[in-house]
């Protein structure tokens, strides 16, 4: 297991952690605290401009670990099936110009009224199979990223590691996995179904669960202050062969995001050498 405790090479900052930052904000903070890899969402780049976001980003010297997000492929017609599909493949294309590592996908729910998770799940497949033509002449991999299963009905239908490890299986080069702690951490199966993931893991984010947790989306912990064994999902992930960098992801309305971002980030990095 790689030693973190005087590294901050390996740590990645989420754009997520530091909201409401603009994606030059976010450049311009790690590279004030040395930090060389970031995670920005799509609407951070698209704000600053695509192009412009590549040449700021490489300008800086950062590395780009995943673009997040695209996917939610399930639609209740075909018109929204090829909106979602157009949808992707610009995100492949801004992954593309920011020089991303990967593309992270989350499957999407249940159409607005349909009650049927396993066509659901047919949609989801067949969507990433429609996307990865153009994933693989863009040359960016495609991180299918399972969420916890509380997400089912309205974010994303695949809920663990072992269906994106299906998934994996089904569609072949090309496609991978983003392990989240916040996700899958619950799993019996966890330490099975990361070893079956092998060189598959494209980005691994971290953040903590906590007890109580006060609102399903925006009350992500900071690693440390919750139960995940991170030490020990780390070890799994590591065992895998997977030398990537660790992103630090955290929604949280009520705490992080009411503080001085400098201030997050420096924290981030503390918790990044001690904890994660
Ligand atoms: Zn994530």
């Amino acid at each position: 297991m790689r030693d973190l405790s005087k590294d901050r090479s390996l740590l990645a900052i989420n754009s997520a952690t530091v909201k409401p930052w603009t994606l030059e904000q976010l450049v311009e903070g790690c590279v004030r605290t040395g930090i060389t890899a970031i995670a920005p969402w799509r609407d951070i780049v698209q704000a600053a401009g695509v192009e412009k976001a590549g040449s700021l980003i490489r300008a800086a010297g950062l590395s780009v670990t995943c673009l997040c997000r695209a996917g939610l492929f399930p639609a209740a017609d075909e018109a929204g099936r090829r909106a979602a599909l157009d949808d992707n493949r610009r995100a492949v294309d801004e992954a593309a110009a920011i020089g991303a590592r990967s593309l992270v996908l989350i499957a999407g729910g249940l159409p607005k009224g349909s009650k049927d998770l396993a066509g659901a799940h047919r949609q989801v497949h067949d969507g990433i199979a429609a996307l990865l033509p153009h994933a693989r002449e863009s040359g960016v991999p495609l991180a299918i990223e399972p969420l916890h299963p509380m997400y089912a009905a309205d974010r994303a239908c695949v809920n663990t590691l072992a269906h994106a490890n299906d998934l994996c299986d089904q569609l072949g080069d090309g496609v991978g996995l983003a392990v989240d702690v916040y996700h899958v951490w619950w799993d019996p199966d966890l330490t099975a179904q990361i070893a079956r993931a092998g060189k598959r893991i494209l980005t691994y984010h971290v953040c903590d669960w906590l007890v109580p947790t006060r609102d399903l989306l925006l009350d992500r912990g900071m690693p440390g202050d919750g139960v995940i064994d991170l030490r020990s999902i780390r070890a799994m992930v590591e065992a895998t062969g997977y030398n990537g960098h660790i992103d630090v992801e955290i929604f949280s309305a009520q705490d992080w995001w009411k503080r001085e971002p400098s201030d997050v980030l420096r924290i981030c990095l503390e918790r990044h050498q001690t904890v994660v």
